[in-house]
């Protein structure tokens, strides 16, 4: 039967997924998205009481008031479009994936005004370096600082024949010692602070970081615990965050090459 199932596989049309399907798809995250056009105040307030993160909040501009929304503290629960009355919906796409901090919080007029648009600042000048050093290889070593283990369950359904990782000339190392990425998930806890500092001088520059998760870019549900040391930067330099909790396999996709090829 085993013979039979082989043959079969071989003799199958191969089934390549491209990139562009791939690239910025947010489906089965349960991140939000802000239908600005919707929103008023009462559901402003609404959805900012429903948040159990505080991903959601609320600011005054003058007489205006902002909903601003950080994708690095959101943990997906999905409340705030539960309550939202279709101004929050599921997100399809995301392209807050390998940006820097900043670029991970959306603001937005409570009285239907629109998107805020700030300008993403400029990933660091070395960044630029880095990538024009990397060429087209790059080798990864994923380092887990304290996480439930719900991130290394996606990176690890990267390396399946879906989204197969190896395609674009990313391998995962075993040691920090030949990698040019490190992936940084989990809340950094007090008692693996120091093994990834160690992790991080251990990988020979040029380097990026990029902090995995609500808990990588916030510390996410573990925020404030006495635990923890806190997000990824406050351990070590990052390079690029990519939100969720988990985030999927195509947000790390995309995470991993924005940090790596372009700034958002
Ligand atoms: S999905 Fe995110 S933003 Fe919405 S309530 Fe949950 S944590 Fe807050
Ligand atoms: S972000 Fe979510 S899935 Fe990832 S380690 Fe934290 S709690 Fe677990």
């Amino acid at each position: 039967m085993i013979f039979d199932i082989g043959k079969r596989s071989l003799q199958s049309e191969s089934v390549l997924i491209p990139v562009e399907a791939l690239f910025g798809d947010a489906k089965g995250s349960r991140m939000p998205s802000v239908q600005a056009s919707r929103l008023n105040r009462t559901i402003a307030e609404r959805v900012v009481a429903a948040c159990p993160t505080s991903a959601l909040a609320l600011d005054r501009a003058g007489s205006r008031q902002h909903l601003t929304l950080d994708y690095g503290a959101c943990i997906g629960c999905g409340r705030c479009i539960e309550v939202g009355d279709g101004a929050l919906v599921a997100a399809e796409k995301l392209s807050r994936c390998g940006v820097s901090k900043s670029g991970l919080v959306r603001r937005f007029d409570v009285d239907g005004a629109g998107e805020i648009l700030a300008e993403e600042p400029a990933m660091t000048a070395a960044a630029e370096s880095i990538r024009a050093l990397l060429g087209r290889a790059l080798n990864v070593r994923q380092v887990d600082g304290g996480s439930c283990n719900g991130c290394e369950q996606e990176i690890v359904a990267l390396n399946n024949p879906y989204y197969d990782l190896e395609r674009f000339g990313i391998h995962f190392v075993a040691s920090p010692k030949h990698a040019d990425m490190l992936l940084v998930t989990g809340p950094v806890t007090r008692n693996m602070a120091e093994a990834v500092k160690q992790t991080y001088a251990a990988t020979p520059s040029p380097k990026l970081v990029v902090a995995v998760g609500a808990c990588g870019c916030s510390g996410g549900i573990f925020s404030g615990s006495y635990a923890v040391a806190g997000a990824v930067d406050s351990v070590i330099p990052v390079d690029g965050y990519i939100p969720g909790c988990p985030p999927t396999p195509a947000m790390l996709l995309t995470g991993i090459l924005k940090t790596l090829r372009q700034r958002s």
